[in-house]
């Protein structure tokens, strides 16, 4: 047993809970406690000595409960199974997707600073960087998918700010066209630009892909970040999100997380637990059923076109990054309609299974409309020109029966 590992999902239903601490529960119960009580006022002291880091942990020394705002075993346990799938040494959970970004980033950034970031970003994480880093002195620039390494460094060069280039902030596949960011590439001008004072950091939203199908660490990035709302929940029903890297840089996120206190809470973790065991076979059948349903839709004479990872033209360059970085095409798929808003809206209107809703990544199928939805604010010039317009509809695909998913997109685009 000793040299043999046990895989992930083998260890979503125990690692890191000891039943006899919990009676003997072979379930991880909810903490719903505030604060925890300590033995003795020394072993208080020594706690407070290590997570305010005054002095350094011994090495079998073990950090101990303090109060649900540093730390808490549903909190705890949580970060130790999701740092397994991305073999990372740590893992800061939060209340939301929104609070993992806006922590990272907020961390690794000061006034004056450049970040570089890929565009389409989701909307929030859009509005945080544009309306609320820069007013505090942090200066953007953005580049597209389809800019070269040549064109993303003159863009960096003509700022103005290349010598103050700290932070390097990409998602990936975008929404919801699925064009992909090559991560080494981004490795290679974060090496270019790095000093000994000041190294360029790589975050990677792998919210679409992640965990199972995209390892961002493995391919250069510093950071993970999810919205833990999507496939990690992955039933609609909770709202969380988390940041996974080295011992060093998620320690100082946790220390912006403890002041900031947006940690995720005993019972959203509990929540997340929970989905956790279930997370591949979930993330497999969307999958399957995905594959099922861009095939459908390909050949149907009302689609004019489907935007989906498993049908990139091979000789594209986008199709070497995808070799590269993805394990599988996801579940996530958009397509035109032929005609426009009117004719989207009539799809969306006739569903009558899929969720005419936005969020992805859960149990059930999901269909939005990005132009007048999710990505309502972002101005027309950009949306056209990422090839988002008003016949384009993006579905999430869940876990029913394939049949019935199709049989619903059927009836729906016969009403066109
Ligand atoms: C939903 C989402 C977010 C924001 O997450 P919340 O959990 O809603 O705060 C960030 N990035 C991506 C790619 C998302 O889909």
């Amino acid at each position: 047993m000793n040299q043999y590992k046990l895989k992930p999902e083998s260890l979503m239903m125990s690692y890191g809970y000891k039943p006899e601490l919990s009676e003997g529960a072979v379930k991880c119960p909810i903490f719903q406690t505030s604060t925890f009580v300590f033995n003795t006022a020394e072993e208080g002291k020594a706690f407070f000595e290590v997570a305010y880091g005054i002095r350094d942990q011994e090495p079998d020394e073990k950090l101990g409960l303090i109060y649900s705002r540093l730390n808490n075993p549903d909190l705890e346990i949580l970060e130790d199974r999701l740092s397994l799938w991305d073999k990372a040494e740590n893992c800061a959970v939060f209340e939301s997707g929104m609070s993992a970004i806006a922590t990272a980033l907020l961390e690794f950034l000061k006034p004056g600073d450049l970040l570089l970031y890929s565009k389409p970003l989701y909307g929030g994480t859009d509005h945080f960087i544009k309306n609320f880093l820069t007013k505090y002195g942090i200066n953007i620039v953005g580049f597209h998918a389809d800019n070269t390494q040549e064109e993303i460094i003159k863009k960096i060069d003509d700022s103005g700010y290349a010598d103050r280039l700290t932070y390097i902030y990409i998602e990936s596949p975008a929404n919801p066209t699925n064009a992909l960011i090559d991560i080494r590439m981004c490795k290679d001008i974060a090496d270019q630009y790095s000093t000994k004072d000041k190294p360029v950091m790589i975050s990677v939203d792998n919210t679409y892909m992640g965990p199972l199908w995209c390892s961002p660490l493995e391919n250069g990035a510093d950071l993970v970040i999810y919205s833990a709302t999507k496939y990690i929940g992955g039933h609609s029903d909770v709202i969380a999100g988390a940041c996974l890297g080295t011992n060093e840089a998620i320690g100082r996120i946790k220390v912006l997380r403890t002041f900031m206190g947006n940690m995720t809470g005993p019972w959203t973790g509990w929540l997340l637990m929970r989905s956790l065991e279930t997370l591949k076979p979930r993330m497999e059948l969307q999958l399957k059923n995905a594959r099922i349903v861009a095939e459908f839709l390909k050949n149907h004479p009302k689609v004019e076109k489907v935007r989906y990872l498993g049908f990139i033209d091979e000789s594209s360059p986008q199709y070497e990054i995808y070799k590269r970085q993805y394990s599988s095409p996801g579940a996530m798929l958009s397509f035109d309609v032929f005609g426009g808003e009117t004719d989207a809206f009539t799809v969306l209107n006739n569903l009558k299974m899929i969720k005419l809703a936005v969020s992805l990544g859960s149990t059930e199928s999901l269909a939005e409309h990005p132009d007048t939805m999710t990505h309502a604010d972002v101005s027309h010039e950009e949306k056209r020109a990422m090839g988002i317009s008003g016949k384009l509809i993006r579905l999430s695909v869940g876990i029913e029966n394939a049949d019935d998913i199709i049989w619903d997109l059927k009836q729906a685009l016969e009403n066109i």
